[in-house]
């Protein structure tokens, strides 16, 4: 297999597009491709400050480092979870990139400030805190973003996440979500950030061979709470499509967004008109308190009875 651009021997093959490049062709074509999707969507301008939501995964640090070398300012955001050992090893390799790459990494830690941690959130019924993680994340990002004068919140989400996030939003007709899928969430409310997602049509295969590519070293352990996700479930199946049908992730994504968004009600909080400043943080919500408030009391009430249920046990 040969490159595209240069007939050396190639090292990454793009099934989807029938394309393939070298090493050193590779970096151009992936951030020529998120340059593309940045003016065609219009995500990005030269002159907005961006914060980019960084994980310490493949995805996260791939757009940091994009972006940086697209010419954008772009400063990262680590938000602590307290996942264990997971959550340290994935703050290392956040700071370790922001150093070695000269910039900087605004942090967050949930139980320092806030008095709990993501597995305080575990739900009764999934056993799993994930969706309550993304609500803390979303907040977060944009709680920061807002106070510091960031102008966008930019988030790693690749064609993987983004069409499985869609084959399980039709799975359970979740309309009001399916309303506020899109690459670009804008702003409703002066507290409210807008949202990118700048590697939106380019594959998880393909942030990491870029990663790789540009050295890039990232954790590579999944977290511990994903084990069983609907998400990973229906990531699997996708794989399974695009094997035997290159493209078919592709098409079924891109598809949505210029054939099915529009005729779905956007209903959802991010796009809501009526919001409201929560009367304890002050954040944009639609209720009195904001969800993240309610679920802060909830963590930091588990967090409180299972210190107490192993001073307990000591005595
Ligand atoms: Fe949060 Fe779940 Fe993702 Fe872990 S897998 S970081 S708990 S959303
Ligand atoms: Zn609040």
């Amino acid at each position: 297999m040969k490159c595209t651009r240069c007939a050396r021997t190639a090292n990454v093959e793009i099934r989807r597009s029938r394309q393939a490049y070298c090493a050193a062709c590779y970096p151009d074509w992936f951030r020529a491709q998120v340059q593309e999707r940045i003016d065609h969507d219009r995500m990005l301008r030269h002159d907005d400050k961006v914060l980019v939501a960084v994980s310490g995964g493949k995805d996260s640090l791939a757009l940091w480092h994009a972006l940086v070398r697209l010419g954008y300012q772009a400063d990262g955001m680590y938000l602590r979870l307290g996942i264990g050992g997971y959550s340290q090893r994935s703050q290392e390799k956040a700071e370790a990139f922001a150093r070695s790459e000269g910039l900087r990494l605004h942090q967050v830690d949930l139980k320092a400030e806030y008095g709990y941690t993501v597995p305080d959130l575990l739900e009764t019924r999934s056993g799993k805190p994930c969706s309550a993680c993304g609500a803390v994340k979303r907040y977060q990002f944009n709680r920061v973003a807002s106070d510091l004068g960031y102008s966008v919140v930019a988030t790693g989400h690749n064609l993987d996440d983004e069409a499985a996030t869609l084959f399980g939003n039709v799975v359970h007709w979740q309309t009001d979500y399916l309303g506020r899928q899109g690459p670009v969430l804008e702003s409703t409310h002066p507290k409210l950030v807008r949202k990118v997602k700048p590697l939106y049509r380019l594959g998880e295969r393909e942030t990491a061979a870029y990663a790789l590519v540009q050295g890039i070293d990232y954790i590579l352990e999944e977290c511990p709470m994903a084990v069983g996700a609907k998400s990973l479930i229906y990531k699997e199946m996708l794989n399974a499509l695009e094997e035997s049908q290159p493209g078919a992730k592709h098409q079924f994504l891109v598809g949505f967004l210029k054939k099915g968004r529009a005729s779905v009600q956007v209903g959802s909080f991010d796009q809501a008109t009526q919001l409201k400043e929560c009367v304890r943080c002050g954040q944009p919500t639609t209720s009195l308190v904001c969800t993240h408030c309610k679920m802060a009391d909830r963590g930091r009430e588990k967090a409180a009875a299972r210190a107490a249920a192993v001073d307990g046990s000591r005595d």
